[in-house]
């Protein structure tokens, strides 16, 4: 049996019109969402995200908002006005910022009844200690990921993005409507490529993700439907 709410959201890490429109022809909206990031954004703009909300995809618009108050929230409800699922801001932005942001989308919602999620990137995946420390960050990655997680919480945001093997903390810190939507997702003995700490779709589920990104692990394969078919019965199967 399909889910009736997608948990997949395929990163559409790709950049010419023929690529994304060959790989969305292959896709089935009933099975994932997609990921529209900053490379596809940048050279396709905001029609493609129009192109594929006609197609019945709900989008995550992934360009991790980091500016001065007014100007992040001008862009959250100008994504808003796009229609998008859901959208993300960066953490290390500050309260401030991200307060602004989500009062940007509050007062769209009242007028419209349409509400995207809001979520926060606490740090990126390549960040290193050292890069923290760089940064003038003191602490570890796990002490910053879970200050910057409760400062999304303070906020009001709906969740952050993050490690699926930070989710099972966060939600014992937040709650669990607090949404944890994960990246660095691998088939078992699949390639890694660039991602470090992988877990399967099964195990970051069992973790608290709500929501898994995945990109390579679809893109490079021959039938993504059938891919995707396979990790939602695994996923309802261990739900059961
Ligand atoms: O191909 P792969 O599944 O590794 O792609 C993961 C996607 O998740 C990419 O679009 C990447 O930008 C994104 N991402 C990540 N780590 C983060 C935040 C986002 O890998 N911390």
């Amino acid at each position: 049996m399909i889910n009736s709410e997608p948990k997949i959201i395929v990163a559409l890490d790709v950049e010419t019109k023929q690529e994304v429109q060959q790989i969305v022809s292959q896709l089935n909206p009933t099975l994932c969402r997609l990921k529209v990031g900053k490379s596809l954004f940048t050279s396709l703009g905001p029609e493609w995200v129009n192109q594929a909300q006609a197609l019945g995809f709900e989008v995550f618009l992934d360009l991790k908002f980091h500016d001065i108050p007014f100007q992040v929230a001008s862009s959250c409800r100008d994504a808003a006005q796009l229609g998008v699922w859901m959208m993300n801001v960066h953490a290390l932005g500050g309260i401030k910022m991200m307060k602004a942001a989500r009062e940007a989308i509050d007062s769209y919602h009242q007028k419209t009844n349409r509400r995207p999620l809001l979520i926060g990137v606490t740090l990126l995946t390549s960040h290193s200690e050292e890069d923290l420390k760089e940064i003038g960050l003191s602490g570890t990655l796990n002490e910053n990921v879970l200050r910057l997680a409760g400062n999304c919480y303070g906020a009001g945001l709906d969740g952050v993005v993050c490690s699926a093997q930070e989710a099972s903390q966060i939600k014992a810190a937040f709650g669990k409507a607090f949404l944890c939507v994960t990246p660095g997702i691998r088939l078992k003995d699949q390639n890694r490529h660039d991602q470090i700490r992988v877990l399967t779709p099964v195990e970051a589920v069992n973790a608290g993700s709500d929501y898994l990104v995945m990109g390579r692990a679809i893109l490079e394969s021959s039938n993504p439907n059938q891919v995707l078919r396979h990790i939602i019965e695994e996923i309802n199967n261990e739900l059961v």
